[in-house]
């Protein structure tokens, strides 16, 4: 039986690159977006033309009873999950604090943290080796701007990022005995349309002379980490994160 892998945020860039990774490795995929539903369907129909088995799963990660459907259509339609990837994240326009509201605080925080840990909540319950699961993998999609800050442009996505670093500790330890692993990638200026919405989608090219490697990350790359992060080659690591950042 080929085990089942959750991809949140699937529909495009890490996400999307994520879930054909993750299914060229033998795994089913559930490919969840939030709204661009025929961005999803064409990553489904990539898996597919390559023999691959893949479904996509509207559902706004910040909402409990819409990742509750989420979980409950992936269990019946594929499977218990083996596998969790936290991806789906979100940023608005650069700003600087004080042009910062509660709402978008709010917003930012629910979708990055919020999302992440009732994600986790229902993963975990499919995988515990404790209520008869089978064990499995987490792997949160952090950011370097979680130790560098974002000043200027995302302070707020930045502590939304620390937020979820230390859940990736946290979920560690307390879900080690479920036979759940706990772990993360810190991804830095990657190539995706993530920058469009912060108002800048050239922000890449912009930066990237500030990067020792002196250029942007592919998605793929960031991929490759999370695979890693998913496969028994990383069997004892735990609470440990891999920095995709081009040395930055
Ligand atoms: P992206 O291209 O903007 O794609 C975002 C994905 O998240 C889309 O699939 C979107 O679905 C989905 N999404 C947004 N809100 C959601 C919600 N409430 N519920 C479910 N899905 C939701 O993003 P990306 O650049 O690939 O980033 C992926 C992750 O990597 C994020 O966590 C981001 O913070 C992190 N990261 C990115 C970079 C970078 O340079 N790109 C750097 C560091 C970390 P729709 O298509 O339906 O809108």
């Amino acid at each position: 039986m080929p085990k089942v892998a959750v991809i949140t945020g699937a529909s495009r860039g890490i996400g999307a690159a994520t879930a054909k990774f993750l299914a060229a490795q033998g795994f089913d995929v559930c490919v969840n977006y939030l709204s661009n539903s025929v961005a999803a369907q064409a990553v489904v129909a990539e898996i597919e033309a390559v023999g691959g088995r893949a479904i996509a799963v509207q559902a706004d990660v910040s909402n409990e009873k819409q990742v509750e459907h989420l979980f409950a259509k992936v269990e019946l339609e594929l499977g218990p999950p083996y596998a969790l990837i936290n991806n789906a994240g979100i940023l608005f326009q650069q700003a600087r604090l004080s042009e910062l509201s509660a709402e978008r605080i709010n917003r930012i925080f629910a979708v990055n943290v919020t999302g992440s840990f009732l994600c986790s909540k229902y993963a975990a319950k499919a995988m515990s080796t404790r209520t008869g699961g089978a064990g499995g993998v987490i792997v949160n999609v952090s950011s370097v701007a979680a130790r560098l800050g974002a000043a200027g442009e995302y302070v707020d996505y930045a502590a939304s990022k620390g937020a979820l670093d230390t859940m990736t500790i946290g979920l560690a330890k307390e879900l080690a005995d479920d036979g759940i692993r706990v772990n993360a990638v810190r991804p830095g200026y990657i190539y995706t349309t993530m920058h469009a919405d912060g108002g800048e989608p050239a922000r890449v090219e912009r930066l990237k002379s500030s990067v020792p490697m002196q250029r942007g990350g592919e998605p793929q790359e960031v991929a490759a980490a999370i695979a890693w992060l998913v496969s028994e080659q990383s069997s004892y690591s735990a609470g440990t994160f891999i920095e995709v950042a081009g040395g930055r």
